[in-house]
């Protein structure tokens, strides 16, 4: 049988994951073997996928994106400066955070 991605999943992950995931390469000035490799920590079944941002049932009610049909830019999907680790490669820097969404088929 056939499984469907549908699940998803917020993640909160640091400026090298959403490079990674936005440009398919490592930013500038990443060093192998010091910085935590992107999307390490994730473990990727096969068939799921992550893309960045977050689905919209997860912006906050009073969401400025939502209240003006998508006119204005909201900042649900990014944290200024978090202290918990990225969700995507447990890099401990505290940091800048991007909404990023895993897509998972559930165990059955
Ligand atoms: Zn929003
Ligand atoms: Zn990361």
């Amino acid at each position: 049988m056939r499984s469907t991605k549908t699940e998803t999943m917020t993640l909160w992950v640091c400026f090298n994951c959403a490079n990674l995931l936005a440009n398919a390469e490592y930013p500038d000035d990443f060093t192998m073997g010091v910085d935590s490799v992107p999307l390490s920590a994730i473990d990727f079944a096969a068939g799921d996928e992550i893309t960045l941002g977050m689905m919209w049932e997860d912006h906050t009610s009073n969401c400025v994106a939502l209240t003006s049909d998508g006119e204005e830019q909201c900042n649900c999907e990014t944290i200024d400066f978090s202290t918990h680790p990225c969700d995507a490669c447990n890099d401990p820097y505290a940091g800048d955070r991007l909404a990023a969404t895993l897509w998972y088929t559930p165990e059955p």
